[in-house]
């Protein structure tokens, strides 16, 4: 179930085994999310970081990929209740549908805040910046509501990913479409962290470069803040203070999937569902549960983080239990090799922290940061295409995705064309002769100056 970094991996890994395999996900796309903020900062196009789940698998014959949403599981029964269609049997289940935005019950956030965990709320929050910026061009004075003001709540990889893109946005790209009396008129970007910290999972030198560079670029950082409430125009901070805006994105926190909820387990902290150390589901060998929604530990007892890595490691695992219990053998306990963590702050700047202590800051951050996340992203053509942009992007500063797609736009005009009045559609034609005449005549009146003046409007 989940045709994400672990459902793809799983479906990859059963590809050799003697198994019908059936890949379920609610949308039809495998959605790489590391990128999403590039999406949501126009820096790429949503289809970039999509990949056709059935593309991804032209030659696998014992797969059948199916678009249903999961509603509800059986365990004792060994079936999964679908949105459509009749339930689905199964012998053994890899459970893989990641995790969803959590507000914490902060007054405001689920109806004003914009979360940043799927395409759809990239292109929506893209979508809101640009227009933003149009309605601060046409109306200056909504300046002062903080109508180029972005709070950005979580420090974690995706809010210092944002904060650094929305400062890039703003400060070089949308800058030089600025008129002049909006010139002067700085936009904000404000990084909000209620620990003292940025990038907790990183060296102390490594948070310190994140603080440096967005500090360089123009980011407000304000660490141990929280945030209180959010309104459609203001957004009031632990401390009190409120800050006129209009945008806050929502990098905050997240919770386990609530299908976790109906396999009647207990939940550990953030909704994630325990598992036995071959990851297999308390008191059902023949369920696996992997990547966000699980809460896999270390062999230590500490819990793994919610990463790419660990689900595709996990979803193997599982695979490989499966081929075990196939042939009589036991299960071994997962371990997770551990790769290293990244976050990229800007052009030419990221983090990067890999096995064996090595650690790579600045524009070799960076370069490591570029070639590892296009080597991952799924499919030729989105890696060529994510190239290319980017590589168009660093060579003239620019974003090239900067339209403004209305989801649901009025009518257009050919279709709204009105029909003529009855009176014309009875009115017979009027001779070819006379109207050359009229023609002419409006002809001759322009050429001497004196048509008629009227509002040109572009
Ligand atoms: C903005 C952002 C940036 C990130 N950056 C990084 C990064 O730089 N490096 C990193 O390692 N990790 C990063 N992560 C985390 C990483 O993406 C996750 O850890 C990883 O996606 C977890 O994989 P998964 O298979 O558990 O879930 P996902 O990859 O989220 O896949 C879950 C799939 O299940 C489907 N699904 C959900 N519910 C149902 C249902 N009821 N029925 C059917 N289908 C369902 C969903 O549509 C989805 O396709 C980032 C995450 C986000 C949101």
């Amino acid at each position: 179930v989940g045709a994400g970094f672990g459902g793809l991996a799983a479906t990859k890994a059963l590809a050799r085994m003697p198994v019908d395999v059936v890949l379920l996900d609610r949308k039809n796309y495998h959605g790489f999310w590391p990128l999403l903020y590039q999406v949501a900062t126009a820096a790429l196009s949503p289809d970039d970081v999509a990949y056709s789940v059935r593309g991804a698998f032209p030659r696998q014959p014992n797969l059948e990929v199916r678009m249903a949403e999961v509603r509800g599981i059986d365990l004792e029964a060994r079936e999964l209740e679908l949105d459509h269609g009749p339930d689905l049997p199964y012998d053994y289940l890899i459970l893989a549908p990641g995790s969803v935005a959590t507000d914490f019950g902060i007054p405001g956030v689920s109806e004003h805040a914009f979360p940043l965990k799927t395409v759809p709320d990239a292109v929506r929050l893209r979508h809101h910046v640009l227009r933003q910026f149009e309605m601060a061009c046409s109306r200056p004075w909504s300046l002062a509501d903080g109508a180029l003001t972005v709070v950005v709540a979580g420090g974690g990889p995706t809010g210092v990913e944002v904060s650094g893109a929305m400062a890039e946005l703003f400060g070089k790209v949308l800058k030089g479409d600025l008129q002049d009396n909006l010139a002067a008129a700085r936009p904000r970007v404000v990084l909000v962290e209620a620990s003292d910290r940025l990038l907790n999972a990183f060296s102390a030198r490594s948070r310190a470069e994140a603080l440096r560079t967005l500090t360089k670029h123009g980011v407000e950082v304000r660490l141990e803040t929280t945030i209180a409430s959010v309104s459609a125009h203001a957004v009031k901070l632990g401390d009190g203070t409120v800050i006129p805006s209009q945008t806050l994105v929502w990098g905050a926190g997240i919770k386990a999937n609530p299908i976790a909820q109906c396999l009647g387990v207990e939940l550990f902290p953030g909704g994630r569902v325990g598992v036995d150390p071959d990851l297999s589901l308390p008191g059902h060998p023949e369920v696996f549960v992997v990547g966000d929604i699980a809460f896999a530990t270390n062999g230590k007892g500490r819990p793994l983080p919610q990463l790419a890595p660990v689900a595709s490691q996990g979803a193997k695992h599982a695979v490989r239990s499966i081929g075990a219990r196939m042939k009589g053998q036991a299960s071994k306990p997962f371990r997770y090799r551990d790769k290293g963590n990244m976050a990229i702050i800007g052009r030419r700047s990221a983090v990067a922290e890999l096995p064996g202590g090595i650690r790579l800051g600045g524009t070799f951050g960076w370069i490591s940061w570029l070639a590892l996340h296009l080597a991952l992203l799924v499919g030729f053509r989105n890696r060529a295409v994510v190239m290319v942009t980017w590589g168009w992007n660093f060579l003239t500063s620019g974003r090239g995705s900067r339209v403004i797609l209305d989801l649901h736009p009025a009518p257009s005009q050919t279709a709204r064309r009105p029909r003529p009045l009855v009176a014309e559609r009875h009115r017979p034609p009027r001779p070819l002769h006379a109207r050359r005449q009229r023609l002419v005549s409006a002809q001759r009146r322009a050429a001497a100056g004196t048509a008629g003046r009227g509002k040109i409007a572009a």
